[in-house]
Parts: structure tokens; C-alpha cells; sequence
């Protein structure tokens, strides 16, 4: 199908990018497109304006280590994600979730502020980051404000970003000596809606113990969602088969994820479980 009509705009500056999205409360920010694009195609939106951010000279692309921190740009596609070595070594997970989205193709468009504004919690980067505990950075009429990412996502393809406001960056904490991460995800191919998704990131004393750990669920409600029980069980423990087994039933424990025609609550929960499992045995080495 073809979209509704619409004009299209490409601001070179943050500033106006902001004043044509706040003035205009039919227009809608353009990044990758990969999510925007079909959604007009299907007429389930049909904004009146696109501003594309492609040419917006304060969103160029970046990955930036500083200190205790790492900031992606909002405009930096799975692709970059993926293959960063900074990211590769200190936020593994957001590497290893961007390397897991769609196809070659939609990974050189889609971009990670698009990924999360889009506000679908299957989407791999909403899931990665919520396990990270990220601050979204933005930029609105109003100024300049940071969202905790556990208070960004609202409800399914819907944020609290407000009218106007654009996405500049992402950060996450770098990963401490003795954590490890891992993402893992199951569909039906690649460029199918994923049934589920987990995120982990565990950090281990010499003695193997967890002293911090966060568990991401993907598709397991309207929005992402941590597995704070299944986190609170593993401190002080030491990775086992059967701790690992306890941590999956705990961390879905009570879940009533979405149903659609990719799997239906019960088969997700299930998936949810041994992804959980999956994730844990692999960053605990349990064999
Ligand atoms: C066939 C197919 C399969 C896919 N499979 C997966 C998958 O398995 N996992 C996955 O995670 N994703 C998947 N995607 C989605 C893909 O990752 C998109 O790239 C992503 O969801 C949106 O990113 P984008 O940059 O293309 O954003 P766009 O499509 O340009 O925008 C998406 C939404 O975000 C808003 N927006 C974009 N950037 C900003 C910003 N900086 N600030 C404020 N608002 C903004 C737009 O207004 C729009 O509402 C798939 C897409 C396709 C077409």
C-alpha cells in the first residue's frame, strides 16, 4: 500500500529540527525509517510532515568512552553498534543485540534512538538498554532533559518522550572488571517479529559469586521489563544448573506476555524461560 501524502523536511540544525516538530503536531521525526516507513505504508500512521534528522549536524553518528560511561548517538545504526570495537568491549550486550536485528540491510539504516522512540517492546535495543539501565538524553522546545530508560518506555508505541522532543544520545555505564553479558532472542527467521528476547549482564567475584546482575525480558509486555525477583535470588549465589533452572522459573513467574500469530502467551512465557536459563548458563559458563 502507499502512504498518505506528505511533505518532507531536512533541517540541518538540532534547533530546527525541535521547532518544526513541536510547531506541527501531525509531523513525525525520520531517522532509519525501517520502522516508520511500514507503518505509513500501512496506513496505521500518516503524518502530514516527515523531518528527516539525516542532515541534523549535532546527531552525526558516534560512540564516545568517557570515564565511567559510554554515549552512542541516536542517529548511529545497528550496524556501527555492532561492529564498534568500544562497544564490543565495554558495553557487550548493546554490541551483540544490534548484531541480532533483522537483516544486513535494515541494520546499515535502523539506528538505535529510532530502535527505542519507536517504542515497541520487541525491539532489541529497548530490551539491551533497559538491561543496561540506560539515560536517554534529550532534546525538546523546553530544553535539554535526561529519562532514566525504566521511565521511557510507556506503553506499547508509546514513550514519554513529549511533542517536539528528539533523541540525541544514549548511556550506559562501562562494564565493571568481571562482568559479562549476553543477549539472546528467538524468531522464526531474521526479519520476522521476535517471539522473545533476553538481556543479561552479570558481574562475578573471583569466588564466581553474582554480585550484580539485570535481566531484561523482550516481548514479555507492553513495554520491557526487568526480572527483579529472578535478579534479587542470584545475589551472592553461584551460577549452577539448578540456580540457573530456579532463575528462569522465577524471572517468569506470574508473566502474562503478549499473544499474537508469532506465539501465544503461554508458548512466550515458556521461551522467556529458557532464553532466561540460555542467557545465565552462557555468561556462567554452566555446562
Ligand atoms: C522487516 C523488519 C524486521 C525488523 N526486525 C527487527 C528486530 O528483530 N528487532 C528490532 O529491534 N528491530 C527490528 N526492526 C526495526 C528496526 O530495528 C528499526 O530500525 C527500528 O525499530 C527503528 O529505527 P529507525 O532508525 O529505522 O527509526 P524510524 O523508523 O525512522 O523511526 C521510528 C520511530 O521513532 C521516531 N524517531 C526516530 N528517531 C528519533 C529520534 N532520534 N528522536 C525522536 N524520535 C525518533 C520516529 O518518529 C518514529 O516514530 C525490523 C524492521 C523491519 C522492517
Amino acid at each position: 500500500m502507499r502512504p498518505r501524502p506528505f511533505s518532507y523536511r531536512a533541517p540541518t540544525t538540532l534547533k530546527e529540527a525541535v521547532e518544526i516538530l513541536s510547531k506541527d503536531e501531525d509531523s513525525k521525526a525520520m531517522a532509519g525509517g525501517q520502522s516508520l516507513l511500514p507503518m505509513m505504508k500501512l496506513r496505521i500512521i500518516g503524518p502530514s510532515t516527515i523531518v528527516s534528522l539525516s542532515k541534523v549536524a549535532e546527531l552525526k553518528p558516534h560512540v564516545t568512552v568517557s570515564g565511567e560511561t559510554v554515549k552512542i548517538g541516536a542517529l548511529t545504526t545497528h550496524d556501527a553498534v555492532n561492529r564498534s570495537p568500544d562497544l564490543k568491549r565495554y558495553a557487550p550486550l548493546l554490541s551483540e543485540a544490534a548484531g541480532h536485528i533483522a537483516d544486513q540491510q535494515i541494520r546499515n539504516r535502523g539506528t538505535i534512538g529510532g530502535n527505542i522512540s519507536h517504542g515497541d517492546p520487541a525491539c532489541n535495543m529497548a530490551t539491551a538498554l533497559t538491561a543496561l539501565d540506560a539515560t536517554v538524553h534529550v532534546t525538546g522546545p523546553e530544553g535539554k532533559r535526561t529519562i532514566p530508560i525504566r521511565d521511557f518506555f510507556v506503553d506499547t508505541l508509546v514513550t514519554s518522550l513529549r511533542q517536539g522532543e528528539v533523541v540525541t544520545d544514549v548511556e550506559v555505564p562501562v562494564a565493571r572488571p568481571g562482568t559479562k553479558q549476553k543477549f539472546v532472542k528467538i524468531s522464526k527467521t531474521a526479519t520476522s517479529w521476535p517471539m522473545a528476547m533476553v538481556g543479561v549482564s552479570v558481574e562475578l567475584s573471583p569466588e564466581r559469586k553474582v554480585e550484580r546482575v539485570s535481566i531484561a525480558l523482550g516481548v514479555a509486555a507492553n513495554t520491557p521489563v526487568r526480572a527483579t525477583k529472578a535478579e534479587e535470588y542470584l545475589i551472592g549465589k553461584v551460577l549452577t544448573e539448578e540456580v540457573v533452572k530456579v532463575a528462569g522459573d522465577v524471572a517468569t513467574d506470574g508473566l502474562t506476555p503478549p499473544s499474537d500469530l508469532h506465539a501465544s502467551s503461554e508458548y512466550r512465557r515458556q521461551l522467556l524461560r529458557v532464553l532466561v536459563r540460555r542467557a545465565l548458563s552462557t555468561v556462567g559458563e554452566v555446562s
